[in-house]
């Protein structure tokens, strides 16, 4: 038979911190605490495994736990010199809740239990504290009668309230002996009448009834949802610890606490903790007082009770030396004795993980290479943008998606065109759209921050404000948009044009008036860690970039060059648009060439810029991609420049408009279609590249390392087709200059034809660059701009685990990117293979695509530092799997 119950204390533990995933993690620590000579109050762990087999035996416990958990409370009983439910020195116990991964605050926790009419008096003598003793059973019932019998807490707490009152006292601790015993008979009065049963006073029967109980709070809503958003799976299971009370309400020299080992805000090498004199278990958590800080306070344990507080700083840096990590430990003092009743990892915000990981590496705790596996990648992105000052109230006034990180505030502007405007005049700008397109590009470039009313993680201003680093909330449910009056509503709350706003993108929220921010700068533990990072990685990371802004940004922020320069965003500058406009429009192949001629220098330009920043980094410039009519004007105003440009009429502007509309654009005339059908506008955006890196070459003597990669391909011959002509081009230019250009051509992977035909398109090209934000469409069968209508549908109701466009579908879409990676390096064996969707930037994903086999990833400026640090542990993570592999064999 498995062992289902697993005791420690009295200097000996059955399990240890290894067995997290059997006994839970409280349950893991409390027995490696008790191996290791901390104190801890003996007791014992039933393993989550029984949790599974409760469910699986329609929710009752087996005759053999029983037996063995009766044998564990013996030992208890032993090792404490006390017997529960009865003689001269009772024992009560806690019966408490632990799965493997911490879920705070999300399931059940009894403390007292055992108590009942007759021990009540038998411990009051044990003790010889009588008020300490009927406070433990009021509790008791109170907890007991809440967590097991379903009484809503909140109803003795109403109690409580009116004998306050009756009585003139303020806090719970004032409450006499005679108060506590009125109490007791008024909550047996309620559970009698809200249950209509007797609160139990057998012992045993209390003990199982609360063990059931703590297995039932494993499926409770809350603790399910939190399991959701977290990413838990259910069958991991909670074990229930039921562990000998010790009891910090015993007066004035007693009490109860948390702390950390550092400041988990900070990071700072200082003990943080709050503690309460005379009180019990979660009363610091739950916030009924308020507690006291542990040091630097006129009210500190470290004055209250100095040696307690000393040898409570012994406890920590011995457990802090054990586990090599900052805990977050709870405690109780019983009669100036001190008790560990848990110790945990301490959870941390982004700048207290660098500077912990950068200090334990210092005082030779760490190697740099565990450090790097102590920063939560993901959390980075707290450290880059702009953040709210917390110390001040705010007014919320809408909740949305958390976008893109950072806090900005601004001034509300309804178009992008006021949004320019107000910038010019120098204001901080919000705008506030139902969606964005791209024609808001410029608006967005020169706003703070973006709000949309519908849209999702994906959805354009998501993608185009994470590229930006500019903090977006999309999707605010309840915002109603009026344009044309230039206001909003939500809630009944009106918001105009002019009116200032605060946005947190990383917390999806929308806050009345200018609300404080400080600017994130990078600290110099921050840079060390990145810099390890580069040092360990094994796999390139470029940047997502067409602006010279953002071109600097990655180099600041320690891209290895550009893997995506999307040409289409450099054309949407009003100094550009109109010549788009006219190159689309034209009917002829002449008229066209005109439109392409003015184009021409002004690309040009821009790479050149480009390279000089990028001083010999490789920059993969794609030709242009998106359907031709989100380019066409849609404003009167604009039709009219048109049609003096162009010497067409409005009608036939608007005919032309018309025809090039598509049902379905992410589907229709774009990627490489394009360049099949105007070969002419790949060909001037060819001779732009040649032309810039050549001039570049001649001011810096660099070679510039072009890529030119053509998007959405499914089909070896649109790429032989388009490769003549940019060869065509490169000839030309490789004469005209007398020069022999570093040149490589590749493609993108987004259609899963392409993945499945990579071995023939391969033995054209020089790379592929996986776009999986195409590629998830396509796989899917999803429309990037319409998934925002249903996907939050899907995650509801547990389809999807997580976003396909956030996280990438490793199962599905990435079997693709697996299958056009092997055959890709089946058809050419020095393949380049890299990735450039929204996935490049995504932990998880980038591990994924490491393992692959791929040589970079590439992803928003923004997201560089958290790709650094992820790709490093990607590598640390199969570097220890390999010695784990070679050590099994
Ligand atoms: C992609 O599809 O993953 C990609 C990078 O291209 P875009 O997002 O511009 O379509
Ligand atoms: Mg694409």
């Amino acid at each position: 038979m498995m062992k289902s119950v697993f005791s420690f204390g009295g200097g000996h533990s059955d399990g240890d911190a290894s067995q997290k995933k059997l006994l839970g993690g409280k349950g893991a620590n409390l027995a490696e605490m008790a191996k290791i000579g901390v104190p801890v109050p003996p007791g014992f762990t039933i393993t989550t495994n029984v949790c599974n087999d409760y469910y699986s035996n329609g929710k009752c416990l087996s005759n053999d736990l029983k037996k063995e958990v009766e044998k564990a409370l013996l030992d208890v009983e032993q090792n404490t010199g006390k017997k529960f439910g009865d003689g001269d020195m009772p024992l009560l116990v806690s019966v408490r809740s632990g799965s493997s991964i911490s879920m705070p605050g999300m399931m059940d926790t009894i403390l007292n239990l055992g108590i009942n009419d007759h021990v009540v008096v038998a411990l009051a003598q044990a003790t010889n504290n009588e008020r300490f003793s009927y406070d433990c059973y009021r509790r008791f019932i109170q907890m007991y009668s809440d967590v097991v019998m379903g009484v809503s807490a909140r109803n003795f707490e109403d109690i409580i309230d009116v004998q306050k009152k009756k009585k003139l006292i303020e806090e719970d601790t004032d409450f006499k002996v005679e108060d506590l015993k009125e109490l007791i008979v008024l909550f047996k009065d309620l559970v009698k009448k809200e249950v209509n049963e007797d609160f139990p006073q057998e012992p045993k029967e209390q003990l199982w009834r609360a063990i059931c109980a703590v297995f039932n709070s494993w499926m409770s809503d809350r603790a399910c949802f939190y399991r959701k958003i977290n990413g838990i799976p259910d069958d991991l299971g909670t074990a229930v610890n039921v562990q000998s009370m010790v009891f910090g309400n015993m007066g004035d020299t007693s009490g109860t606490g948390v702390a950390f080992t550092r400041d988990p805000s900070t990071g700072e090498k200082t003990y943080y903790g709050e503690y309460l004199i005379n009180a019990q278990g979660e009363d610091v958590v739950a916030g009924i007082r308020t507690p006291k800080p542990i040091r630097n306070h006129g009210d500190s344990l470290e004055r209250a009770m100095p040696k307690v507080y000393e040898e409570l700083c012994k406890v920590f840096n011995l457990l802090e030396t054990h586990y090599k990590d900052v805990q977050d430990i709870e405690f109780t003092i019983e009669n100036e004795k001190l008790w560990l009743l848990q110790t945990r990892s301490a959870k941390r915000t982004a700048a207290a993980a660098v500077k912990i990981a950068y200090d334990m590496v210092q005082e030779g705790v760490l190697t740099n290479k565990e450090a790097l596996l102590r920063v939560d990648a993901s959390s980075v992105n707290q450290l880059l943008h702009p953040q709210l000052d917390k110390s001040i109230k705010k007014k919320l006034i809408g909740k949305g998606l958390p976008a893109s990180p950072g806090a900005a505030y601004g001034k509300v502007a309804f178009t992008p065109e006021d949004a320019v405007e107000m910038k010019l005049r120098g204001e901080s700008v919000i705008l506030v759209r139902h969606e964005t397109s791209p024609e808001d590009v410029e608006g967005m470039y020169n706003a703070s921050g973006i709000v949309t009313a519908t849209g999702g993680m994906t959805s354009h201003a998501a993608v185009v404000a994470r590229g930006m680093g500019k903090p977006c909330v999309s999707g605010v449910s309840g915002l109603d948009i009026d344009e044309e009056a230039k206001k909003f509503t939500i809630d009944g709350f009106i918001v105009k044009e002019g009116d200032v706003i605060t946005i947190d993108g990383s917390a999806g929220e929308l806050i009345a008036g200018r609300h404080p921010t400080h600017d994130a700068s990078f600290s110099k533990e921050f840079e060390t860690i990145l810099k390890w990072a580069d040092e360990i990685r094994d796999i390139g990371v470029r940047a997502n970039a067409e602006t010279v802004k953002d071109a600097a940004k990655s180099v600041e922020f320690g891209a290895d060059g550009i893997g995506l320069c999307r040409t289409e965003h450099m054309f949407f500058a009003q100094d550009r648009i109109l010549y788009v406009r006219q190159m689309i429009l034209a009917r002829t192949l002449e008229q066209r060439n005109l439109a392409l001629e003015k184009l021409l220098p002004i690309q040009q330009g821009d790479f050149e810029e480009i390279f000089m920043i990028m001083k010999g980094k490789p920059v993969t410039v794609r030709l242009l991609d998106p359907p031709l009519h989100e380019f066409l004007p849609q404003e009167d105003q604009e039709i009219e420049r048109l049609v003096e440009l162009t010497g067409l009429t409005k009608g036939e502007i608007s005919q032309r408009i018309r025809s090039l509309t598509e049902n379905n654009p992410m589907l229709g005339h774009r990627g490489c279609r394009l360049g099949i059908t105007y070969p002419e506008i790949y060909r001037m955006q060819a001779e732009a590249i040649f032309n810039a890196a050549y001039n570049v070459y001649k001011k810096t003597e660099e070679e510039i390392g072009i890529e030119i990669m053509i998007p959405l391909v499914g089909d070896l011959k649109e790429v032989s087709y388009l490769k003549k002509h940019i060869e065509e081009v490169r000839l030309i230019k490789e004469k005209q200059f007398s020069y022999k250009f570093h040149y490589s051509l590749g493609t993108m992977i987004e259609v899963p034809r392409a993945a499945l035909k990579a071995k023939e398109i391969a033995r054209e090209v020089d790379f592929f660059s996986f776009g999986t934000n195409d590629l998830t469409q396509t796989a899917l069968g999803i429309s990037r701009d319409d998934a925002g209508l249903f996907l939050d549908d899907y995650l509801k109701k547990s389809i999807y685990e997580v976003d396909p466009f956030v996280e990438l579908d490793q199962e599905g879409v990435g079997e693709l990117v697996e299958i056009g990676y092997m055959r890709g390096k089946e058809g050419n064996s020095n393949l380049k293979v890299g990735i450039c969707g929204e996935h490049g930037g995504n932990p998880k994903s980038v591990e994924f695509f490491y393992n692959t086999g791929l040589d970079y990833v590439s992803c928003s400026p923004f997201r560089i530092p958290i790709t650094r640090i992820a790709a490093a542990q990607a590598t640390i993570r199969k570097e220890m799997m390999k010695k784990v592999d070679k050590r099994k064999n």
